[in-house]
């Protein structure tokens, strides 16, 4: 599937060399993907977004969107075309500097070819003005996302790649940006997204929510999420703004649990060092809303009220997975194996089973009801997802998890915490992939000898030997 798309891709850019006409370009199209071994077409080659400005306007009655993306991005080298990833809607005008540019679709590509050529370290700002109903994207593992219609509005998810359903992009997570976003919606509707609320105005029946995201944050971490909401704000003990936004019907099952959003701030705080952003709270919309939940950026979006343990899970994401980023879809693990071990360190903390109790069942079999759940931990090893329908599969969580525990149990409890608040520091902001894992933890820890654990749990097949 994806060789054809990208042949596509290549086919389109010699098109628009083909009838460029006015010769004397510099460089190169700057290639259609961030190089990534799982979704290659994912982000884009040639320059780095510093800032998206998005303008939304929404409509849920008819499904429609109308955008104005303004990129701002600095060529990494000499280019005479770039690519962006944009998903279906409708292209109507794209600029550069100001000046029309020319474009081109194939599959998931936006070649844009600026009208001057682009110069190595030049920053420059690409306005895409586009429309239409945006899609929800099916996964290679059957799950959707991408723009997911709900029962009263909308919200727009996007791991691994269905941001690209709702604005035009890099939507890869080794390129971060800061965001502002304006999202317009019929009055008595609220638009709830990344960062803080800036600003809400109404004007002739339609409102306008302005959000900033001042901190780098991946696309796929970004939302908007467009229905009736209960809306709170408050403090966290030392200060940290925390805004919480559920669909009414939620309210009662969501009260009691985000009460503990300040105490579980402050756990995760103690257990993985300085919160890396300006704000925390928490969405939640109905079940059936989405298939699952996701740690977008400052405020996890949740399809029904969550439990505490998985709202622990999301909220440690905005260290492990939002803040220090996976290079590639294949370091998962350094995202969901460390929000999952975050769980096992919670229960353990508040009287629940052990993290070594939790390794133990399922190491023997016996953590889910189920067989084959039990047996799907070991279908593949952590740091080696097969293909990209298992990035996000049991190995990925439970098995990263317990590759987590057996540093802890090689390193003893300190310095295993230390080494927690550590990575996310060392990290922080920034992309990094196992390689910088197993190093960093070497680097902590000289005097043990972590091949085995590397060899076996992190990238062996099957169950390893109990040590
Ligand atoms: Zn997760």
């Amino acid at each position: 599937m994806r060789t054809p798309r990208l042949l596509a891709s290549a086919a389109a850019l010699t098109a628009l060399a083909a009838c460029g006409g006015d010769g004397a370009v510099g460089g190169g199209p700057g290639g259609p993907g961030a190089g990534d071994p799982y979704f290659p077409e994912a982000g884009n080659g040639g320059y780095d977004v510093g800032h998206y400005d998005l303008k939304l306007d929404y409509d849920p009655g008819t499904g429609r969107l109308t955008g104005l993306a303004t990129i701002t991005a600095r060529a990494t080298r000499d280019l005479s075309a770039f690519n962006l990833d944009l998903k279906g809607l409708d292209v109507e005008k794209v600029a550069v500097g100001g000046r029309e540019a020319r474009s081109h679709r194939a599959g998931q590509e936006l070649t844009v070819r600026p009208a001057d050529a682009l110069d190595a370290g030049e920053t420059f700002r690409v306005t895409v003005r586009y429309s239409g109903r945006p899609v929800t994207v099916t996964d290679p593992d059957a799950s959707e996302e991408g723009w997911l219609r709900t029962a009263d509005g909308a919200v727009g998810l996007g791991q691994p790649t269905g941001s690209m359903a709702w604005f035009p992009g890099s939507h890869h997570p080794s390129d971060k940006a800061a965001y502002d976003l304006a999202v317009t919606v019929p009055e008595g509707l609220g638009a709830v997204s990344i960062g803080e609320l800036r600003g809400e105005r109404t004007r002739a029946g339609r409102t306008t929510f302005t959000w900033h995201a001042a901190e780098p944050v991946s696309s796929h971490v970004v939302t908007v999420a467009v229905g009736r909401w209960e809306t709170d704000r408050s403090r966290t003990g030392d200060g940290l703004p925390v805004y919480t936004a559920v669909d009414p019907q939620q309210a009662d099952a969501s009260r009691e649990v985000l009460a503990r959003i300040p105490e579980i701030m402050d756990w995760a705080r103690k257990n993985f060092g300085p919160y890396p952003f300006s704000s925390t709270g928490a969405i939640v919309d109905r079940a059936g809303d989405a298939g699952y939940a996701l740690e977008t950026q400052n405020r996890p979006y949740f399809p029904g009220a969550p439990d505490t343990v998985l709202l622990v899970h999301e909220l440690t994401h905005q260290w492990f997975g939002n803040s220090v980023s996976p290079k590639t879809w294949r370091d998962m693990w350094l995202n969901e194996g460390f929000a999952t071990y975050a769980e096992w360190l919670w229960q353990e903390d508040h009287g629940g089973d052990s993290a070594q109790q939790t390794f133990d069942a399922l190491y023997d079999g016996t953590y889910y009801p189920d067989e084959a759940a039990n047996d799907a931990v070991w279908s593949f090893p952590p740091a080696d997802p097969p293909d990209a329908a298992h990035i996000s599969a049991s190995p990925v969580y439970q098995r990263g998890a317990m590759v987590l525990h057996q540093i802890r149990r090689a390193v003893g409890d300190d310095a295993f915490r230390a080494l927690l608040r550590g990575w996310a520091a060392a990290h922080r902001h920034g992309n990094a992939d196992t390689a910088d894992f197993t190093a960093y933890v070497e680097k902590s820890a000289p005097d043990e000898d972590f091949t085995e654990i590397w060899r076996t749990w992190l990238h062996g097949e099957g169950r390893p030997r109990r040590s």
